[in-house]
């Protein structure tokens, strides 16, 4: 058996967590075992659910720390995460020894934080992947590509979990726009 590690990175309402359940719902008709995880900081909707903002939905396991996905992902054929970028930076060594080991690894997770920087352990993580993935959303100014997350309210906390009214996809030129006077 032999294991690979995909990403696939985007901005928010991009389709991440579409394409993760997509992939993962393929691996099942292949008859494959295949877990879920999510950070346990990620607890929108439901506790135990990775949905999509089009309310598809797949059962979730949440865990605290990437290492504990060691233990609980070893005996699988495909391990699922989504959220990526909320671990720890232990996420990448955690996707490489699944790897090794002969799971096939797929990540999803924001690429940018709200400010356009590149977000937690997801640098990394793209740079030790066989296949990386990125895609975009639709500009809710423009209807251009959007490839950034654009943070309508007003606080300055890294973390927000937000959803529509905190948050909205924009396209490079739209995104600047916004962050002008900020
Ligand atoms: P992500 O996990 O990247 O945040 P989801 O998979 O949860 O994205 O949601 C993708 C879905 O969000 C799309 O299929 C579409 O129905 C919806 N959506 C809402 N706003 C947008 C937008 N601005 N651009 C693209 N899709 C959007
Ligand atoms: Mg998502």
């Amino acid at each position: 058996r032999r294991g690979w590690i995909e990403v696939i990175c985007g901005s928010m309402f991009s389709g991440k967590t579409e394409e993760l359940i997509r992939r993962l719902n393929r691996a099942k008709i292949a008859k494959q075992k295949v877990e879920i995880f999510k950070p346990a900081i990620d607890t929108r909707y439901h506790v135990e659910d990775v949905v999509s903002h089009n309310a598809n939905a797949i059962r979730s396991t949440p865990v605290s720390f990437a290492h504990d996905m060691l233990l609980l992902g070893s005996s699988c054929d495909v391990v699922g995460i989504d959220e990526a970028q909320f671990f720890d930076d232990a996420l990448m060594d955690v996707c490489v020894q699944l790897a090794n080991s002969g799971i096939r690894v797929i990540a999803a997770g924001l690429d940018m934080d709200y400010l356009g920087k590149p977000f937690g352990p997801m640098p990394a993580l793209m740079g030790v992947a066989e296949y990386v993935t990125k895609v975009h959303a639709v500009c809710m100014q423009c209807g251009d590509i959007a490839s950034y997350s654009f943070r309508n309210a007003a606080s300055a906390q890294k973390i927000l979990l937000g959803e529509t009214d905190s948050y909205e996809a924009r396209c490079r030129h739209c995104f600047l726009e916004g962050m002008k006077g900020r």
